[in-house]
């Protein structure tokens, strides 16, 4: 708090990512302009954010979920945001971990912006939003993080990002958000959708399997919960053809059980059997100021 007052150029002191509880006539919720166009799916997760002038936290992606951000009081900020296509985020994990990614490869990411905002307004950014923020006066900043059926194409990017960068302590979390993503492209009938989340997921898929060696037992129940989602997802009526990694013939279902689901249904049965050995999973490279779900920066 002191740091608000008075706050170090240097060594700026923040809080991110405060569990509030609101009470019952303060929310902080999805506006209907946005629901008309992008779906939420299950709850949104709220958050808040403390940080002095001078706080800058650096080029990242808040995971595969949409966020709104506001400031509160005097609060203001300068966000900077790219896209996340391929080439930006191959920028962002050449080394995932490096704490001066905006100075390494901020001129070398596409189609960014520039705003500034304050209490004013509250700022949007959907899944696969590269970002970084300066404070320009110190203050709170609340938001919410949610998955959106819409999301789902710039979120299969982020979900291979994640898995490729390691950030999280506990690896559970991109799965568990993955797994999300996945149920909720599943609403409605979009069947442009559902045929973008076979090729998407037969791209992630040798990824995942060679991630996936090893599981801790919080990802395996979620791996499951992303294979019966896929195998729901296949038994729906396809009116046009289905594809996902060039196949052409008529055995689309065998195809894509062999190809993109036994060796994954494999792993997960042995590490089902498995006891899990905390010190050998996968979730020990890095890591983030505050890791977990409320990933909200
Ligand atoms: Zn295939």
């Amino acid at each position: 708090m002191w740091q608000l007052q008075h706050p170090d150029a240097h060594n700026p002191t923040y809080l991110m990512n405060a569990k509030l509880t609101l009470s019952d006539d303060l929310k902080m919720c999805v506006p209907k302009a946005i629901v008309r166009r992008r779906t939420p799916y299950k709850d949104v997760m709220f958050a808040a954010n403390l940080t002095p002038r001078h706080t800058v936290i650096d080029c990242h992606l808040d995971q595969s979920r949409d966020g709104i951000i506001q400031c509160v009081g005097s609060s203001k900020k300068v966000v900077i945001m790219w896209p996340a296509t391929d080439g930006n985020l191959e920028l962002l994990q050449e080394d995932p971990t490096h704490s001066m990614k905006f100075a390494r490869i901020g001129n070398r990411m596409k189609g960014g912006i520039i705003v500034s905002i304050d209490s004013r307004v509250g700022l949007e950014m959907c899944t696969g939003t590269i970002h970084m923020t300066i404070t320009m006066e110190g203050g709170p900043l609340v938001g919410i993080n949610y998955v959106s059926a819409e999301g789902h194409c710039a979120g299969a990017r982020c979900f291979r990002y994640e898995m490729i960068a390691r950030l999280e302590r506990d690896s559970s979390t991109i799965f568990t958000i993955y797994a999300d993503q996945l149920e909720a492209s599943l609403e409605g009938n979009n069947q442009v959708r559902h045929q973008s989340v076979l090729q998407d997921w037969a791209i992630n898929y040798s990824l995942l399997i060679m991630m996936c060696r090893n599981l801790p037992k919080s990802t395996v129940n979620e791996l499951r919960r992303v294979v019966r989602t896929l195998r729901n997802l296949l038994k729906r009526p396809w009116p046009l053809k289905m594809s996902c990694c060039g196949y052409v013939g008529d055995q689309f279902e065998q195809h894509f059980e062999d190809a993109h689901m036994k060796d994954l249904e494999l792993l997960i049965e042995g590490a089902g059997k498995r006891k899990d050995r905390p010190k050998r999973n996968l979730d020990v490279v890095g890591g983030r100021e505050t890791g977990g779900q409320g990933a909200m920066k």
